[in-house]
């Protein structure tokens, strides 16, 4: 296709838009919770899009699921019930699955046309949704946090924006009714979105989720294809604290496990390596 007649895919924030030129449209429909996009895109393989935000590319994903995975489970010293809320592309429970203490993950997915997709058209992250240590629950997150009668060790919160289903996700009631399916010294990581154009909305949940854990930290990452290149995750938990981790005993753990972005010295820069802005917040 000649670049004059490109078919462009844009994520428009209202004041920045960010554009994916589209070789192929691979699936395109609506499921009972958002619209969905398959797109085969150049430079970034294909992408997911749900109700026109880019969740993923092939090219990038690896950046967003290390992070919101490793930092707490090589926090915690020995993570065996892990919880995903949202993840219905399977790229958290392919990073969950690395560490061999964990001994199983229940995935929490309101929408299953997304597990269907990702299986057919992104097997590199959807790979281990059929792992035996995996069990996939279709409902609402909120609906599962007050029902579920497990205790677990870590928690991530792997959700669209908060917008849609996904608000309610980051509203104080469900993180108190989080609280009751948490070991005493559990981990939860929630997808923060942009330290550029969500900065209130960050300090806003970040002063919620303090008045619950006694350890709440922002970690921050580059990833190219989320809007202003910049994404953040918060880290929350009622003991361990991530920069206070032997980094011996982290690279001792790492050792032998595939990782392109995180390693030992990651773990505690993407908390050290603040902007000032976001200190100063
Ligand atoms: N992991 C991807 C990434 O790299 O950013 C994006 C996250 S994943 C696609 C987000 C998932 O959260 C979606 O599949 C959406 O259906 C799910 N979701 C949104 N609200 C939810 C809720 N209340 N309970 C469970 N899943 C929810």
């Amino acid at each position: 296709m000649g670049k004059e007649n490109t078919i462009w895919f844009f994520e428009d924030t209202g004041g920045l838009k960010l554009g994916l030129p589209v070789e192929n449209i691979l699936y395109h429909g609506r499921s009972n919770y958002q619209d969905i996009y398959v797109l085969e895109v150049k430079d970034h393989g294909r992408a997911l899009i749900l109700d026109d935000c880019i969740q993923l590319t092939e090219r990038d994903e690896f950046v967003y699921h290390e992070l919101i995975a490793h930092p707490a489970l090589f926090t915690h010293p020995c993570p065996k019930q892990v919880l995903v809320i949202g993840g219905g592309d399977g790229g958290s429970v392919r990073e969950i699955l690395k560490h061999k203490s964990v001994e199983h993950v229940d995935l929490v997915e309101i929408d299953a046309k997304v597990i269907e997709l990702a299986k057919r058209y992104f097997p590199s992250i959807s790979k281990d949704l059929d792992n035996e240590r995996v069990s996939i629950h279709i409902t609402d997150g909120t609906q599962y946090v007050k029902i579920t009668d497990k205790k677990y060790d870590v928690v991530l919160i792997d959700s669209t924006d908060p917008i849609g289903p996904a608000k309610a996700l980051y509203e104080i009631n469900f993180h108190q009714d989080l609280v009751r399916i948490m070991k005493e010294d559990g981990i939860m990581i929630l997808q923060s979105e942009s330290p550029y154009y969500h900065a209130d909305f960050i300090k806003k949940v970040k002063s919620q989720l303090q008045t619950i854990y006694p350890v709440v930290q922002i970690y921050t990452y580059a990833i190219p294809t989320y809007p202003g290149g910049m994404w953040s995750f918060i880290y929350a938990s009622f003991k361990h604290d991530p920069l206070s981790v032997d980094e011996a005993a982290i690279k001792e753990r790492w050792q032998g496990m595939k990782t392109k972005y995180y390693n030992p010295r990651v773990h505690k820069g993407v908390f050290l390596a603040l902007p000032q802005f976001m200190l100063e917040e």
